[in-house]
Parts: structure tokens; sequence; C-alpha cells
């Protein structure tokens, strides 16, 4: 991508009213823009790094043996009465409106009911099962507060995912599985040290259910932490949890986070709310077992962002860096045009992601985009470099820059790839 061809520009300021650091920079970067609060558009360099981020989640997904798809936003009420979630005073969160004929319809804030229901019809014998289904879905809620940027939306990315079995122990199983599947997801989204699976008040079914909580300092979320065990509990479960797990109070340390993810198991009480059943071997009618189990898309780039970035911008780790490399052409003469416009065809060509710096603009203004817009590597090609037939190279996360030539450059974008 080319600077000149991108029409987002970076700013020196943000909306008064935005007070979070996340929508602060993501704002001045380009990144977002904000419609209103709570309600963010995502603009060509935010997409990317979103697209990325389920592209992690998607693989993992897949891996556990999930299948995509996507449901509608629009829903009906009558699905949602039958568990009792459409009065307002147990869901105070919806969005509700109404078709031409004055029909009451609600914006998915949750597709549970919906995809329960769905499965009435595809779903008959114990040989229909196991079955597990996810989508990426924009969710709409009503939330009372949004002052975290993107990370409380009132419509915001979520992927969630829900699983049927036939018998407990296949669910529990797969319950498992999908927690491991989430920790490869926060290890490779980089925030997997310090994302801990976390006891959490029920579950339909189970005594607890599961958080995955990731420290955070702009979190609105608290946790009690037992380093030496590596137990971490909500807030809310404490005094359950110490009994239950047989840790001691004293001992744990309470940290500021905020939710990226959380499942749960509904046991059989859907299926029953619901009236979806299955013939289990036996030729009787059974109950299904049903797991939920969502991950904060949006969220976790707004996470990623406050945890990373430090005063002069935005900080991505390579894995879902909209671009690699920043590359700052300094100088408008006609070897360094070349060289530079050589190095982007070439490495763009061999699969490297490269953002071209290409405008006539000032060394500064080109190195404090660099900075705010945080992609892993900058690399510069001017005059001087020219003259040593090397390159100028600094990570994003380092002060010191360094002349290598072409053959460090590749190696340095190996490693990049690879970690
Ligand atoms: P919270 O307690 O933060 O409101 P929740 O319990 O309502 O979260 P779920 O309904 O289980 O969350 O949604 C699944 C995941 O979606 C959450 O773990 C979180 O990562 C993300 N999420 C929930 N609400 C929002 C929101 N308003 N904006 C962005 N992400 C959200
Ligand atoms: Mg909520």
């Amino acid at each position: 991508m080319r600077a000149s061809n991108l029409f987002t520009k970076t700013s020196k300021t943000a909306p008064a009213d935005e007070v979070a650091k996340n929508a602060q920079l993501l704002i001045r970067a380009g990144y977002v823009y904000k419609e209103m609060a709570g309600a963010y558009a995502y603009l060509p360099l935010g997409l990317r790094v979103i697209e990325k981020i389920k592209e992690i989640v998607r693989q993992e997904m897949n891996a556990i043996h999930s299948n995509e798809l996507v449901m509608t936003s629009l829903q009906r009420k009558e699905i949602w009465e039958k568990t009792g979630r459409w009065d307002d005073k147990v869901v105070d969160i919806w969005f509700k409106t109404q078709l031409a004929d004055k029909t009451e319809v609600g914006l998915g804030w949750s597709h549970e009911e919906p995809i329960v229901e769905m499965l009435h019809q595809y779903i008959h014998s114990y040989k229909d099962l196991p079955v597990s289904l996810y989508q990426f879905q924009t969710k709409m809620r009503n939330e009372k507060r949004a002052k975290s940027g993107v990370m409380r939306g009132r419509e915001f990315i979520m992927k969630d995912m829900y699983s049927f079995h036939a018998t407990k122990e296949d669910l529990d199983h797969y319950y498992d599985q999908t927690i491991e599947a989430y920790k490869r997801v926060y290890d490779r989204l980089g925030i997997g040290q310090d994302t801990y699976v976390t006891f959490a008040s029920g579950g339909a079914f189970t005594k607890f259910s599961h958080e995955f909580q990731t420290i955070c300092d702009a979190g609105e979320d608290v946790i009690y932490l037992h380093r030496g065990q590596n137990i971490a509990v909500n807030e809310e479960v404490v005094d359950d949890a110490v009994k239950e797990l047989g840790i001691k109070r004293e001992e744990l340390e309470k940290v500021k986070t905020v939710e990226t993810g959380n499942i749960f198991n509904f046991g059989t009480q859907k299926t029953d709310e619901m009236g979806l059943y299955f013939t289990d071997q036996d030729g009787k009618q059974a109950s299904l077992w049903i797991g939920s189990y969502g991950i904060g898309i949006s969220r976790a780039m707004g996470v990623i962002v406050e945890k990373m970035a430090d005063d002069r911008g935005l900080v991505w780790p390579a894995n879902i860096a909209p671009y690699t490399v920043y590359l700052a052409r300094l100088g408008v003469e006609d070897n360094v045009v070349q060289a530079a416009d050589k190095l982007y065809d070439e490495l763009t060509a061999a699969g490297v992601e490269v953002y071209y710096d290409d405008r006539d603009e000032r060394p500064g203004t080109k190195f404090a985009d660099a900075d705010l817009l945080g992609f892993p590597l900058r690399v510069v090609v001017s005059a001087k470099t020219e003259e040593q037939g090397k390159f100028e190279v600094k990570l994003r996360t380092e002060s010191e820059s360094a002349l290598v030539d072409r053959a460090e450059l590749e190696s340095q974008l190996k490693q990049l790839a690879n970690s």
C-alpha cells in the first residue's frame, strides 16, 4: 500500500469526548472513525487488524472442527420469549425495532436462542451429533456506559460459537478442547501470558463458567489471582471459589482486567426451555447438551492497543499488524525514488506486507507517522543509505536504528514472520 493511495491521514488530536487511550490512538492513526460513543467504523488499517485477528480465531476454531456460518442480525421475538429473555427486565441491553407491519423484532445482542431454534431443522438423531458452529458477527447492545473505546461497543464484533452434544461427557470434552483452542488464540495475539482462565459465576449447569481475563490497567473488571497455583477467580465468586478450590484468600492478588472471552456450559437447560430434543441410540427422546463460547474480536484489538502502545503511538505484534514494514522514502532524488520503488515492488512480490510512505514530506513527519501507526519494522531509503548501498532499519519496539544490507533486511523480515 502506498501512503499516497490511502485516504486516511494521521492526526495530532482525537475527539474531545474520547477518553479511552485505545480509541484516541486508533482515531489519531486513522484506524477507526468514531460515529458516536460505542460505535466505531473500521477504516482500511483497522480493518486489516480485525481481519487478522479473525483469521487467527478462524484457524483455531476450524482446528476443533467447528463450522463457520453467519446468522442474521434481525431476530424474532417469539424465540427469545421461550427462555424469558425478550423481557427488558431480564436482558437490559436490547435494541428493539419494528417491521413495516408493526411486528416487533430485536437486533442480535447474542445468537444463543436463534441458533438453538435453527437446529430444530437439522438435528434429529444421535447420528447428527456433535455439531459445533461459529460466526463473526456484529452484535448490538445498548450498553449503559461506553467509555472504554473499542473495548466496549454498542455495536461490536464477536466470535460466538455454540456446540451441541448427545452426552454430558461429550460436551465436557469439547469444552476442555475449546479452552485449549482459546489459549492458542491469545498466545497468537500476543496476550497469552497475561490472559487467565478465570472461574466466574455459573454456567446454567456447572457451578462455574469460565472467563478469559486479560490483565490491563484500563480494564473494567477485577480478578483475584493466585500466581503460585495459576488460579484466577472473578470478583463475584471469590468466596465460593476459595471454598471450592481450597485456596487461601490472603494469597490472592487483586488485578484489573478485561474480559476478552468467555465460555458457558448450558447443560440441557436451553434444550428443555426451547424443546430441542434428539432420538438417542435406544430410540428414546433425549435432551441435547449445549455449550456457548465467545471472544470479543474488536475488544481484543482495543486490549492489544492498551497493553502495547507507548507514548509515541501504537505498537502491533507482527501477527496482527496491518503491515509489517513502514518503508519511508526520504527525498525525491531519482536514485532514491528508484531504490525505494524497487524495494517496495520486490518485497511486496515476495509476500511481505509493506506500507510505502512515498509522500513528499519531511523526515520528522514520516518518522512520527511510522511510530504512531505502529508497524513492526521501519525501513528508510534516503540519499545517505543509497550512498552506502544499505537500508536503515529500526524495530518499532526499539529506539536505535541500524544500517543493514539487503540480506540482513530479509533475515530480519523472516524473523518477524516467525515471531
Ligand atoms: P462484559 O461483562 O464485558 O459486558 P459479557 O459478559 O456481556 O461481557 P458475553 O455476552 O459473554 O460478554 O460476550 C462474549 C465476549 O464478547 C466477551 O467475553 C467480550 O470479550 C465481548 N464483549 C461483550 N460485550 C462487549 C462490548 N460491549 N463491546 C465489545 N466486546 C464485548
Ligand atoms: Mg455485557
